[in-house]
């Protein structure tokens, strides 16, 4: 499935829906980049949703070993 539905034929640039140009026999693209922004807009739904104030919440984060029980791993396996 094509990214948006309007197309523009790179051929003979007729605007269409389809993929197949109806006036000539090019292909046709995305006629725009898709809209995108990095702003998250259900940010404020997401961290209710994982209630992320709770202590409960915190322990669900992943944790890295600390800097001793590194170093033991990486001699460990030499
Ligand atoms: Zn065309």
């Amino acid at each position: 499935m094509a990214r948006q539905l309007l197309q523009h034929c790179k051929k003979c640039g007729a605007w269409t829906l389809q993929r197949d140009c109806p006036h000539c026999d090019g292909i046709a693209n995305a006629a725009a980049p898709i809209k995108w922004s990095p702003e998250d807009q259900r940010a404020n739904i997401r961290r209710k949703m994982y209630d992320v104030e709770s202590p409960e919440w915190l322990t669900t984060l992943p944790n890295l070993k600390t800097i001793t029980e590194s170093r033991k791993a990486i001699f460990e396996e030499e």
